[in-house]
């Protein structure tokens, strides 16, 4: 008795008549008792695995221990009466206890043709809640019945009862020590298949699945919680790596495990290192093991010497045994935090491993139907716009005109951004309509895939305050009937010819923190600043065409499209394709809707492609920018994309910008003094306008970089960037030494500036380089800087205007 849980069983097995008092049976001690089943698993290895195995042993251990005799093959009892005093003691807080105890419960039968189904479960006040499971299963004695661990993710203390086997442990052997497995009774009982699958071992006749027991917390009474067969379909699906795991959040219709990891702030639900131990308890397998890879080594990469400031950027792999065979996820790339790189490979392994234990056979291919809704069915009031895209980027379906004021395109969503919806779910057809799930606040990362990715589409082209609705059809039966108890009463094979309708709600929309510091600390916004200030160079130089490298969202093409300069032809250049379709977007509705004041512009292409790679087609440009891009790039793709733009596509001018890591420490003060106004960080978490920032700079695990700021060496402290897809920051002695080594290679003199801020220490907040190529120096013959295999054109356009008209 040598733990809690244990004695509190105890005490209820102490109320047992018939000269029962005190009998526990064998599974008890072994499943509740922890120094037994410890003492268990170096005898017997698979009674890690299996209680069964330790049941065994207790049994055998009993029948030879002169204290205690072992009745009824499993009940085991003192062989001396207990003291009346002992009686007394422990029975009374007990005793106390004399209302009827009922919950809900869950009957598993064991042939697959009879269904799950709810049972009430009643124990007498003086009753053994075992005796009455057992009752329940058609068992003669609750010591023959067989408890489990308690199932994860279930309401506490839920375990599966059921039959127990008749197995003898050979006394001389210690490989094979188990007989063999022969059944009590008569009746031979038959595997059940769907105990043994939520269990990972084999278990046999019918079963319950019930959460009733006495805790350490519970002080002698028995306590109890219903388990639903919503419950037990939540688990049954539970069990596969799928989103499922976010079921604790009742999200089933809605959630699906991201198949990224950005950072702890942004993830929601349990995190996926917890989940994959999880993953790996539920399917018997080895706990993971994590390894940090060696950093990456600087000095292949040219002049860069970015790995200087970025000493501590973790790369992890995780090692899994999975039906024999040993596999290695690694962290999808580096990251500042230790912890987020081991994250991100748990998260690498439970993304493969879904496709490996796929319970759910949903079809791949579905696609998506979008169907118009007038009204908004929560505010009655009718909604601008309804649009869905396709499963596919490719079969994207064009979204109905919203005749919304525009002018604050800016409030387009972007990936990195937490939206919050309203959600809910109908199953529908059939002559049936229920609603299946309703989230009234719902919130999720953009663009990693936290949601099903046909909603997440949904949203990412959608704007604050609209509404959408897209009908789907069933997933799996399984993930329909854990929704509701609701759907039970129908028939199995009418729901799956049902479809579920989302109605869906963008109630509000957190920016990426880079973006709400910059907007919440500067005035007007720094990424404002920014584009103005590339406008007016653009005006300046009255440049006749432009190509802004990673382009993203189009916050420069937008500026530059309300504002009246020379341009006649404009490009963006992304590797998000996302991006370029809310860039596309909002261009579309500028360019279209409104009365803009550029008759002069020809052309605006938006091309999806790395900068990485070449593409003849941005030779010759008259400016090109690229606004805070590079400080996402890794050092060797940046070298090389150095290299082309000054190299081969040769702009007469290039303004560059990146932020300035220098001016951190007060950015560091300027949430400190906010937030205090704003009231407590928490406060400013949760709040639209979002300060989080303020929350995100005092957690001590977000990513931060070493930097020296002054000469003294020993003032070396860690800086925390400004965004968390930022590979690094640079100083500005660093970033000088990069632009004037990359301009002086290729022909250029380079100024340097920036927005937010002055000159003064620390520096200009966004610190930015204006590369000008020297006349003197002859335009580097633009198509022979290219070789053979180069030439191809290798981006793809995305999306094109031309004063004609608009083509896809
Ligand atoms: N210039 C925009 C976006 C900055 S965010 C603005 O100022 O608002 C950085 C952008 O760089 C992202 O859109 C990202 O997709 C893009 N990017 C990162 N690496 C890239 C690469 N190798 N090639 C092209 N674009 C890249
Ligand atoms: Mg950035």
């Amino acid at each position: 008795m040598s733990c809690q849980p244990m004695k509190e069983h105890f005490k209820a097995a102490m109320k047992r008549k018939d000269g029962r008092i005190g009998a526990v049976p064998a599974a008890v001690l072994a499943v509740l008792d922890n120094k037994i089943s410890s003492l268990c698993k170096p005898l017997h290895a698979s009674s890690d695995h299996n209680p069964i195995f330790a049941v065994a042993m207790v049994k055998e251990a009993a029948k030879r221990c002169p204290l205690v005799c072992c009745e009824d093959n499993y009940l085991i009892k003192r062989k001396a009466a207990f003291s009346p005093q002992f009686q007394a003691e422990l029975l009374d807080p007990y005793s106390q206890n004399d209302v009827c105890s009922k919950f809900q419960a869950v009957y598993i039968p064991s042939s697959d043709d009879l269904m799950i189904r709810g049972i009430e479960i009643e124990i007498e006040p003086q009753g053994y809640f075992m005796d009455t499971l057992a009752g329940k299963l058609g068992i003669r004695e609750g010591s023959c019945i067989m408890m489990s661990r308690t199932v994860p993710r279930a309401p506490h203390d839920t375990r599966l009862y059921c039959a127990i086997p008749d197995m003898r442990i050979h006394p001389h052997s210690s490989e094979e020590a188990l007989v063999g497995v022969t059944l009590p009774g008569e009746d031979k009982l038959h595997r059940n298949k769907r105990a043994s699958y939520l269990l990972g071992y084999s278990v046999h006749g019918d079963a319950i699945l019930a959460s009733v027991g006495s805790t350490w917390k519970s002080e002698g009474k028995l306590t109890f919680a219903d388990v639903s067969v919503s419950c037990y379909y939540r688990l049954l699906i539970g069990r596969t790596p799928e989103g499922s795991y976010k079921l604790s959040r009742d999200a089933i219709l809605v959630s699906k495990l991201p198949h990224s990891f950005s950072s702890r702030a942004q993830w929601r639900g349990a995190l996926p290192r917890s989940l994959l131990f999880d993953f790996c308890h539920q399917h018997r397998l080895a706990d993971p093991e994590f390894f940090f890879l060696p950093t990456r080594a600087s000095g292949d990469t040219g002049c860069l010497e970015m790995d200087k400031g970025c000493s501590n950027s973790y790369k992890c792999r995780t090692k899994i045994v999975y039906e024999g065979q040993a596999m290695d996820f690694e962290s999808e790339h580096h990251y500042r935090n230790r912890n987020d790189s081991v994250q991100s490979a748990a998260l690498q392994a439970l993304v493969t491993l879904t496709s490996k234990v796929c319970l759910q056979s949903t079809n791949s291919s579905t696609k998506v139907s979008v169907e118009p809704s007038p009204v908004d069915e929560t505010t009655g009031l009718s909604t601008s716009s309804i649009f869905a895209y396709g499963t596919h980027e490719s079969e994207q379906q064009g979204f109905k005109g919203s005749n919304q004021a525009q002018d604050d395109s800016n409030r387009i969503i972007a990936t990195g951004s937490m939206a919050c919806i309203s959600c809910n779910v109908w199953l529908i057809g059939c002559g049936l309509i229920v609603k299946v799930e309703e989230h009234e606040e719902f919130d999720f990362e953009l663009g990693i895939g936290g949601i099903i990715p046909e909603l997440e589409n949904t949203v990412l082209g959608m704007q604050a305050d609209e509404c959408a609705q897209l009908v789907l059809p069933v997933p799996s039966l399984e993930s329909i009937l854990s929704t509701h108890e609701a759907v039970h009463g129908f028939e199995r094979s009418s729901i799956g010819m049902c479809s579920l309708r989302y109605c869906i709600k963008i109630l509000r929309v957190l920016e990426p923190p880079e973006d709400r510091m910059e907007s919440a600390l500067f005035s007007p916004p720094l990424s404002k600043q920014r584009n103005e200030f590339a406008v007016s160079e653009i005006k300046k130089l009255h440049a006749k065409s432009l190509v802004d490298f990673g382009c993203g969202s189009g916050s420069l093409l937008d500026a530059v499209v309300d504002s009246s300069t020379d341009l006649e032809c404009i490009a963006g250049v992304d590797i998000s394709l996302k991006s370029l379709l809310r860039a596309a977007k909002s261009l579309t509705t500028k360019l279209l809707l409104k009365d803009h004041n550029f008759k002069q512009l020809k052309e605006v292409v938006l091309y999806e492609g790395s900068l990485a790679e070449p593409d003849i087609s941005l030779c010759g440009f008259d400016v090109a920018t690229c606004i805070e891009v590079v400080e996402h790039m890794d050092p060797e793709p940046l070298s090389k994309a150095g290299d082309i733009i000054l190299g081969k596509y040769a702009p007469q001018t290039l303004i560059l910008s990146t932020p300035n890591i220098e001016y951190n420490v007060l950015l560091q003060k300027l949430v400190d003094t906010k937030a205090s106004v704003v009231g407590d960080s928490k406060r400013a978490k949760t709040s639209s306008t979002g300060l989080d920032l303020a929350a995100s700079l005092d957690d001590p695990s977000d990513k931060s970089q070493s930097v020296t700021l002054s000469d003294d060496e020993s003032s070396a402290q860690p800086i925390k960037l400004r965004n968390d897809d930022h590979r690094f920051e640079w100083t500005r002695a660093e970033f000088q030494e990069w632009a004037v080594s990359l301009a002086s290679r290729f022909g250029y003199t380079v100024e340097f500036t920036g927005v937010g801020g002055s000159v003064e220490d620390p520096g200009f907040a966004s610190q930015i380089a204006i590369f000008t190529r020297n006349k003197s120096v002859h335009s580097p013959g633009l198509e022979k800087s290219f070789d053979v295999v180069s030439n191809l054109p290798c981006y793809r356009e995305v999306w094109k205007y031309d004063r004609d008209g608009l083509h896809r």
